[in-house]
């Protein structure tokens, strides 16, 4: 299976390049996804990107002797970028077995690394890389129907971290799949809107595109948008009830004061 990348192996530098499903043999029937770990604050850079990819893919040949190189299928980083790790071969990223049906995840799950760790947060376009890997493996193989974290396999690790694990439980890869379909249909969808609001802090980094909103957070948002004013609202309404108020140029609220 060959699934779309922006960078192959040769592209970012690997050690052992290797075609395309030419290592082992892999039988996927999920996706796990990993964090690369670390306590950097990750640049969302390619540059930053291949030089991690680089430095992982030095340790897990050189220092554990793998011999298959770094040992994901593929790798996300905060940029958006998507790279080509040992592509659709046996990852050995995940050891363990965890639904029980006696075959390791090494060869059921297909892993992919989001170049991150501890010290940082997912982007939404890192969000959108993934689920676009998500989408055209599933579309690849219809055996493959799941999605989990590193952790649910091996519970000694805390990879792929929390924000993933949101992801992964609540399925926001199902619902940002089906927006990006309902766009393909012409319905307006604005991602450069959604990042403007998560850079500028009206948004939570921990909200996606596409997820449900609640009211409070709605509010939220309309208060913090300056729409309405409930300080200024509420000044008003005591002057108004202590007879001296009135409303005055440029008011464009209207309030009814009986008796
Ligand atoms: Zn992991």
């Amino acid at each position: 299976m060959n699934i779309p990348v922006d960078y192959d192996q040769d592209d970012w530098g690997a050690l052992v390049p290797m075609d395309d499903g030419t290592y082992g043999t892999m039988v996927p029937d999920k996706v796990v996804i990993h964090w690369g770990g670390g306590t950097k604050v990750e640049e969302a850079s390619v540059a930053w990107e291949m030089d991690r990819l680089q430095r992982w893919d030095r340790y897990h040949t050189n220092g554990r002797g793998w011999d298959g190189g770094l040992a994901y299928n593929y790798g996300v980083g905060n940029s958006g970028t998507k790279y080509r790790a040992r592509g659709w071969n046996e990852s050995g990223a995940q050891s363990g077995d965890e639904d029980g049906d006696d075959i390791r995840e090494n060869q059921e799950g297909l892993a992919i690394v989001w170049i991150g760790g501890s010290a940082s947060v997912p982007t939404n376009v890192a969000f959108e890389a993934m689920t676009e890997f998500i989408r055209d493996i599933m579309a690849a193989d219809s055996n493959i129907t799941r999605v989990i974290g590193h952790r649910e396999i091996k519970s000694s690790t805390a990879c792929p971290g929390d924000v993933w694990m949101q992801f992964i439980e609540e399925e926001r890869w199902k619902e940002m799949i089906a927006r990006d379909d309902k766009a393909d249909d012409g319905l307006p969808v604005h991602d450069s809107n959604f990042q403007e609001a998560v850079d500028a802090g009206v948004m939570s980094g921990f909200t996606q595109p596409g997820g449900v909103a609640f009211n409070d957070e709605i509010a939220t948002f309309l208060a913090r948008a300056g729409v309405y004013n409930i300080a200024k609202l509420e000044a008003r309404i005591v002057a108004l009830e202590a007879g001296g108020g009135g409303l005055q140029d440029g008011d464009n609220v209207t309030l009814n004061k009986s008796g």
